[in-house]
């Protein structure tokens, strides 16, 4: 049994990885300032004694009692709606936040995990992405709060692992998908499992053409795990590597909820990146970890999961 503080630990990645790391036996102490993380994503775990929830903004102060052994920073707004309605909540708990967060490893000495992301690489020139490419980024577009906020977060990381000597882990995790992603958060795969379930046609922006690798949480979780367990300290993407233009997944979702959808195009948004797709020879190599669920699998659980009860009407 290990201690482990998740920040964001009350969002969609964040509060799949505290069901996991509590139903392994472990302790989970959850800090969470509840902007786009909600208390309904770790409700399950309430009343186990082996977790606790704290409310706390990571950006202002962190402090926590007793021994820690892993810090877990997933603090952060994920979606590009998000981090347009708070650019400035978005640059500070990437850069305030996890110079907070890397405080409390080194005073625990504690591992230190950066969720960091596919976004570091911008508007890829390479393609796939292998860890050693640099990116192409536009540090003054609407995406630059986040992208720049992650970069920035990165060299932090290493900072304090090559100067202080911090145990430290930096994963870059590629677009995830499933239960408990916010209905309104404009990502691609809840507003398509939206419009799809209330027969709505589907906003394909631009002409569609443009690419995305989905990774089904379930196996991001376990990406994870055997990053935090290895003694890689470089950083590793996490991601499924099968490509799909945007009008392919929007084929692959009317497929799966068995319903042939209408598409509506919309202006494609400043900066979107036309490619993405992992290399993910390296967590193959060093964690031995692949992807295991199928495009099609994964949306079949992520709609199931929103039919369920009609979340897909519920309020974000
Ligand atoms: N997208 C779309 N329709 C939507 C939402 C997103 O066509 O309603 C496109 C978006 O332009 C991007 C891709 O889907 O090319 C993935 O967008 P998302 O916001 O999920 O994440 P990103 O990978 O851009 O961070």
């Amino acid at each position: 049994m290990a201690n482990y503080v998740i920040t964001g630990g009350a969002g969609f990645i964040g509060s799949h990885l505290c069901d996991y790391l509590i139903a392994k036996g472990n302790r989970v102490i959850c800090l969470d300032n509840l902007i786009t993380g909600r208390t309904r994503n770790i409700e399950q775990l309430a009343g186990n004694d082996r977790f606790r929830f704290i409310k706390l903004d990571v950006t202002n102060y962190l402090f926590v009692e007793g021994q820690v052994d892993f810090v877990l920073h997933l603090a952060s707004p994920a979606s590009p709606i998000d981090y347009l309605k708070y650019p400035i909540q978005t640059l500070k708990v990437g850069g305030l936040g996890t110079h907070k967060a890397l405080g409390l490893a080194m005073a625990k000495g504690a591992t230190f995990l950066l969720a960091s992301t596919s976004e570091v690489y911008g508007d890829p020139l390479e393609h796939p992405q292998k860890e050693t490419y640099w990116g192409n980024v536009n540090p003054i577009g609407p995406r630059g709060v986040y992208d720049e906020a992650k970069r920035f977060a990165e060299a932090m990381t290493t900072a304090y692992h090559r100067y202080h000597g911090l145990d430290t882990r930096i994963v870059r995790i590629f677009n995830t998908y499933g239960p408990r992603m916010r209905m309104q958060d404009g990502r691609v795969v809840p507003t398509f499992v939206r419009q799809i379930l209330s027969g709505e046609p589907l906003t394909v922006f631009g002409d569609g053409s443009q690419t995305r690798s989905f990774c089904y949480v379930d196996d991001l979780i376990r990406g994870l795990d055997s990053l935090i367990h290895s003694n890689v300290t470089d950083p590793v993407n996490i991601g499924n590597p099968t490509e799909l233009t945007i009008r392919e997944f929007a084929e692959v979702m009317g497929r799966v909820a068995g319903k042939t959808p209408e598409l509506h195009f919309e202006p494609l948004p400043v900066d979107d990146p036309k490619v993405r797709q992992p290399d993910i020879s390296k967590a193959k190599t060093l964690l031995g970890w692949e992807p295991e669920v199928e495009v099609e699998e994964g949306l079949r659980r992520t709609i199931e999961w929103f039919s369920t009860g009609n979340r897909y009407l519920l309020p974000d």
